[in-house]
């Protein structure tokens, strides 16, 4: 993940191939809704150097991460091919060695799905115990118990 500055010659493209973990990749901006999948993503691409301060970033990131199911939350499969091509600044404190961590983290957050469900007829949780549907029906009661004055009238006079 991480490219050592002196392999890098001007525009000379410097090709890469990298299995990225969650372990590996870490939230430190806790701005990514889902999780890497336990086999990894891959990151294949190439860094250029361009002069002192830019860099040439580009991969293909392909494998599964994992969201939440928007009705039931249960962690689904989400399937990412996504490209990324960005011109990035190299870091004050990274001359030595550069991350693609940030790219990868970057091109996982502005692919994000909006909303993902385990399946499409996923029944979610209940609204009143929090049981999962799909489980089967819970015992909460299926409508509210009629309230109607009026019944409840009539039902006085019988
Ligand atoms: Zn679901
Ligand atoms: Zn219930």
């Amino acid at each position: 993940m991480r490219i050592q500055r002196e392999l890098l010659q001007n525009g000379k493209p410097y090709p890469f191939s990298f299995v990225i973990t969650q372990e590996v990749l870490g939230d430190p901006r806790q701005e990514l809704s889902g999780v890497i999948s336990e086999a990894g993503l891959l990151a294949e691409g190439q860094i250029k150097l361009l002069n002192q301060t830019h860099l040439d970033v580009s991969f293909h990131l392909s494998g599964d991460m994992l969201y939440p199911c928007a009705r039931c939350l249960k962690p689904t499969a989400f399937p990412c091919e996504f490209d990324y091509h960005e011109t990035i600044d190299i870091p004050e404190d990274e001359q030595d060695e550069i991350s693609i961590l940030p790219a990868i983290e970057e091109c996982l957050f502005v692919n994000e799905p909006f909303r993902v469900l385990c399946r499409p007829d996923c029944k979610g949780l209940c609204p009143r115990c929090g049981a999962d549907l799909n489980d089967g029906p819970c015992d909460c009661p299926e409508t509210e118990p009629e309230t109607d004055p009026r019944m409840a009238a009539l039902k006085a006079l019988l």
